[in-house]
């Protein structure tokens, strides 16, 4: 967009218009893959359901090729129990009793729709599905905290505090971030905050919002791959994420059917 709020870009309707249809296919990638989730499937097999649902839009995910350590080497990432977040989809079989985290993000006509969700492989323990629970809730509490003059710290505040309430940890390491043109933009977005702190939210702003949720600490450590990032007691974990517009009349969810 043309106006900026102090680094951060302010996007028209017309550019959040393109972003909705980037954030629907995202949502109908995901979708697919979803529906593929079954004990003995590879998470590489996953990522090759996103990439039929890309091809037949012709579009492609921004996290191909994304540089880092070596450039990360898939379109999704799948992160299996105690991985947080980053995982590179393999061989790997998934087993009944494990969650997985799918991580997808769609350029069309040049913006971007980032969004995660996490699930189980068949049937999971009580502890698994409070956690994918509690997440999701994290997300929604976030969610509703983005509305025209509320601030940054909000949304983090909304996350860790409903996180903490029921005996889990967040992440301080790994954020949220602005989400448009560029897969990562300003500013960046923590599961962490204090109301009415930090940046003013606006309309206009498009960010996403991905609360990374832990059961025994919030510390984490990364693998020999130097991508995947696990919990460091090797706890289980959760990630959700959309892409959110704060809109004049609250928070509109753009990685949605
Ligand atoms: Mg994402
Ligand atoms: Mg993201």
């Amino acid at each position: 967009g043309l106006l900026m709020e102090g680094s951060v870009n302010i996007k028209s309707a017309a550019e959040i218009a393109i972003m909705r249809e980037a954030g629907r296919i995202n949502a109908e990638a995901l979708e697919a893959a979803k529906a593929a989730i079954a004990p003995g499937v590879t998470t590489a097999e996953l990522n090759e359901v996103v990439e039929a649902v890309h091809r037949k839009y012709g579009v492609y995910s921004p996290f191909k090729n994304y540089p880092g350590p070596y450039p990360f080497p898939a379109s999704i990432c799948a992160s299996v129990n105690e991985e947080l977040v980053h995982g590179i989809p393999s061989q790997r079989k998934l087993k009944e009793g494990d969650i997985v985290s799918i991580d997808c993000g769609t350029v069309y006509q040049g913006f971007v729709g980032d969004s995660a969700f996490t699930a189980g492989v068949g049937e999971i323990s009580p502890l698994a599905h409070r956690l994918i629970e509690v997440t999701k809730q994290a997300l929604d509490a976030a969610i509703a905290q983005m509305v025209p003059g509320n601030r940054l710290g909000d949304i983090g505040a909304a996350v860790e505090s409903l996180v903490l309430k029921h005996g889990f940890y967040v992440t301080h390491l790994y954020t949220g971030h602005g989400v448009g043109r560029e897969l990562h933009e300003s500013p960046l977005v923590p599961n962490y905050g204090q109301p009415g702190q930090g940046m003013l939210l606006r309309e206009g702003m498009t960010l996403a919002i991905e609360p990374m949720v832990l059961v025994g600490t919030r510390y984490t450590r990364e693998l020999k791959n130097q991508w995947t990032v696990i919990s460091r007691d090797r706890s289980l974990t959760a990630h959700q994420e959309h892409t959110v517009a704060i809109t004049a009349h609250g928070p509109e969810i753009l990685t949605i059917l």
